[in-house]
């Protein structure tokens, strides 16, 4: 994993200190399927079952440059999977919190034991919620960031409800992401970077 690390530092994928240290604390080998564990070091996405995948670290990293997350932030995580972002993000905001979200039952639990790896959840830095997350936490709400890691159509106004006014969110649409800055109820700074690839977002209704 640090050759790994180095190489996406080196690309200037990651540059902000916490989020290497981050990166080089939360193991990726933690939260892969046993029988991948030798892969997890490599730069691609791997399946965790149920037709989905854990994020590339290239995109993971790019995201959470995008993202900015700081110590004692607020995040919510949308499509928690495997948990490993969720981890890197929770290492990070230290006595922030993070919320997860994840709509498949089986991956909500392996996210849960993947996390606790850390003691995250006993330390009520993370809590993991199994449902739809395109309607983003309203009993949560105002966030300071919010990150998503399944494409949707077009950006839910949800998210932006949910965001507070200087808050950060990342996401991708389609096959671009997009970081969007609050600064006021209606004003969005938008910026797009074309040319990823993600699982679909399903929308429960
Ligand atoms: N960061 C995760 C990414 C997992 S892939 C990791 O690296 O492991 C994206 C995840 O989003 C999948 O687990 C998928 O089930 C989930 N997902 C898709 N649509 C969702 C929705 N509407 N609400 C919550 N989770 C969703």
């Amino acid at each position: 994993m640090e050759t790994l690390i180095n190489h996406l530092i080196q690309q200037g994928y990651l540059k902000t200190p916490l989020i290497i240290e981050a990166f080089r604390k939360i193991k990726r080998e933690d939260f892969v399927l046993e029988d991948l564990k030798d892969e997890a070091a490599l730069n691609v996405p791997l399946p965790i079952g149920w037709g989905q995948t854990i994020s590339q670290p290239l995109t993971v990293a790019f995201m959470l440059e995008l993202l900015q997350p700081e110590p004692g932030d607020k995040i919510l995580d949308i499509g928690s999977g495997s948990g490993w972002q969720t981890a890197i993000l929770a290492y990070i905001v230290n006595k922030g919190k993070v919320f997860g979200i994840e709509r498949i039952p089986q991956l909500f639990k392996f996210g849960k034991s993947n996390v606790n790896k850390y003691s995250f959840i006993e330390k009520k830095i993370v809590s993991f919620i199994c449902g739809d997350g395109s309607k983003g936490l309203k009993e949560e709400a105002p966030f300071d960031k919010i990150i998503v890691a399944a494409a949707a159509e077009k950006i839910p106004e949800t998210w932006k409800e949910q965001l507070r006014i200087g808050g950060r969110l990342v996401m991708p649409i389609q096959s671009s992401i997009w970081l969007l800055i609050k600064k006021s109820p209606t004003d969005f700074v938008e910026q797009e970077f074309p040319g990823f690839a993600f699982v679909p977002l399903i929308n429960d209704g």
